[in-house]
């Protein structure tokens, strides 16, 4: 059982401030954390920690950055053979400040995500053709993913679109997509529909599957998540945790979900061992959260 993970990798650098700089300002940080991330990466490690196969493919340059995204994705035991090393290209980063009252500001240099071409994904098409299931978000161009997603329903492996962050023209792919997964907010921008009440939800999710998706679950933050089933709404609460950092919070939930949704088990199962994994992710400090099978396991027991 096999997930391609075709996407972003980055380097995160979280500069932690006082207060947010002014233009023209410089101030003093008083912590620095470096963090390997991008939506891509964070889904393949946690498809991987959960004992899936994984394999990813992605951009990345030629920098030191590269080093530790590939070492990192190995370390978890991440197939890296289709990971590109870009010459004369910067791997992607993203600077993030984060304030003492919590607000943050962050740039994000997409270096070599921006440079996943199709034909770097019609390469990696015999490990797509053997796979269970193809994820993919917005990080990297859309004529790549939409390039992953056609080869995926070619070969008849399972499509999961995670449209994050929403780009222009996203809806066009959900024709490709078994399983469209937003947030509440990339739901909203999709659709045009806000709002959290059931019958929002509800046309929003229809919404998704009108424009061609097959499946859509959106998720809630620490109200869970959503699905249609026969055309209504089914709700699928969070599990109650102290939440410490949420951050990737959602690509923990997609890299769960699909790992389960493979093995044969239904929607509704799928989304509750997704909900733990997240929770899981959510109650950890560091930014290297993503939950192992034997968590997972051990917090559904408890
Ligand atoms: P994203 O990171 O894409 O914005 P969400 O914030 O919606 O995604 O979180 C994805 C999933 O993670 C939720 O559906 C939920 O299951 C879980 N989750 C997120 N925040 C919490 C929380 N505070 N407590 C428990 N589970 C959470």
């Amino acid at each position: 059982m096999t997930i391609v993970v075709a996407g972003s990798a980055n380097v995160d650098f979280i500069l932690r401030v006082g207060r947010l700089p002014q233009p023209n300002q410089t101030i003093t940080g008083h912590d620095l954390a470096v963090a390997i991330g991008g939506k891509g990466l964070n889904q393949a490690v946690a498809c991987a920690r959960l004992g899936t196969v994984t394999k990813m493919v992605a951009a990345v340059g030629e920098d030191s950055f590269a080093g530790q995204a590939l070492a990192y994705l190995k370390a978890n035991g991440v197939d890296t053979r289709h990971v590109t090393a870009l010459a004369g290209v910067a791997t992607g980063v993203a600077n993030i400040f984060v304030a003492e009252d919590a607000q943050n500001m962050i740039v994000v240099t997409p270096g070599a995500n921006a440079r996943l071409t199709p034909d770097m994904i019609d390469v990696a098409e015999p490990a797509i053709a053997e796979a269970q299931a193809l994820i993919v978000q917005l990080e990297t161009p859309l004529d790549a993913v939409r390039r992953a997603l056609e080869l995926a329903r070619r070969h008849g492996v399972m499509t999961v679109l995670n449209p994050a962050p929403v780009q222009a023209g996203a809806e066009a792919l959900f024709t490709l997509a078994d399983l469209v997964t937003p947030n509440e907010t990339e739901l909203a921008a999709l659709t045009g529909i806000e709002g959290q009440d059931d019958a929002s939800l509800t046309r929003a999710l229809q919404a998704v599957i009108t424009a061609g998706a097959k499946q859509a679950v959106v998720t809630l933050g620490a109200q869970g998540c959503a699905t249609l089933m026969d055309g209504h709404l089914v709700r699928v609460p969070a599990f109650m945790v102290v939440a410490v950092d949420a951050t990737g919070a959602g690509d923990h939930f997609n890299g769960a979900l699909v790992s389960r949704l493979i093995l044969g088990e239904d929607l509704l199962a799928a989304i509750r061992y997704a909900a733990a994994a997240s929770a899981l992710s959510v109650t950890k400090a560091s930014a290297d959260s993503a939950a192992t099978k034997a968590e997972v396991e051990a917090f559904l027991k408890s």
